[in-house]
């Protein structure tokens, strides 16, 4: 059973809940480890993620609640990095890597936004082909962990938030790029995550990467940790028991967790 969640955001950035309502959840529900995880400053699109100043905020109540709890939970101060932030972030406990943006001819396009953002995306920059965005989003995503330097890959295929209400299947040449980018990342060493996130907010009926993807990092190699990328303190769990059931059913047998002494691998 997983009782740990390292994907949490707040009302410091685009959550709903303080960080002390999480953690009174997390206790409840009877987690081991909660790790908040803000979304990092960044200057092209400061409607979602911290503030420089809210940053240091931030840090302050997470280690306010990290030593007021400590005898209930292990409290964990990460942050969601995206691949476009140069801010330095070696002061937190970890990282989570997220290819939220593409760049394309000097332009920042959104790929974590609604349907109809997702629309005009494909329509208006590439002429309509999933494929061809897919083909530039995971040559991005590829290079993730060596631009952020960060310790967890972050919803690897967010490109497929809206696959479902658009009935789009992965291609082949979808699944190749994908592949490219499994094996590019694989080499870090760096555990991809299960992230339940889009099941709770309604997007998708199944977690962050697809069957088709979670395969592919098993066979090269590649580990996996759980998260709920969770913006309420109500999906602190949210589809983790069928996401235990997809990875087992990927092949994999064991999972990473973070602890006070760092990451480490246990059973399934
Ligand atoms: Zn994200
Ligand atoms: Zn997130």
């Amino acid at each position: 059973m997983i009782r740990e969640n390292y994907h949490t955001h707040t009302h410091f950035c685009d959550g709903k809940n303080s960080p002390e309502e999480m953690v009174l959840r997390a206790i409840e529900k009877g987690f081991n480890t909660l790790g908040f995880s803000g979304h990092g400053h960044t200057d092209i699109d400061e409607s979602y993620c911290m503030s420089k100043e809210n940053t240091k905020k931030y840090i302050g109540e997470i280690a306010r609640l990290k030593e007021k709890y400590k005898d209930k939970i292990l409290i964990l101060c990460g942050i969601e990095q995206d691949i476009v932030s140069q801010d330095d972030i070696s002061e937190f406990d970890y990282s989570i890597g997220s290819t939220h943006y593409i760049l394309r001819n000097g332009k920042f396009y959104n790929v974590d936004g609604s349907r109809e953002e997702f629309e005009r995306l494909v329509n208006d920059v590439f002429f309509g082909s999933v494929d061809a965005f897919a083909k530039e989003y995971f040559e991005n995503v590829s290079t993730v962990v060596e631009k952020t330097n960060c310790k967890i890959i972050g919803h690897f295929d967010l490109i497929s938030k809206n696959f479902e209400r658009f009935n789009i299947a992965e291609s082949e040449a979808y699944l190749s790029y994908a592949e490219k980018a499994v094996e590019r990342l694989v080499k870090h060493n760096v555990p991809f995550e299960i992230n339940t996130g889009a099941m709770a907010r309604g997007y998708r009926s199944n977690p962050y990467p697809s069957k088709n993807i979670l395969k592919m990092i098993r066979k090269m190699g590649g580990k996996i940790i759980f998260n709920s990328d969770c913006h309420q303190a109500d999906f602190l769990d949210y589809g983790f028991e069928k996401a235990e059931k997809i990875a087992k059913d990927a092949g994999f047998t064991e999972r990473v967790i973070l602890t006070d002494k760092g990451f480490e691998e246990i059973s399934l």
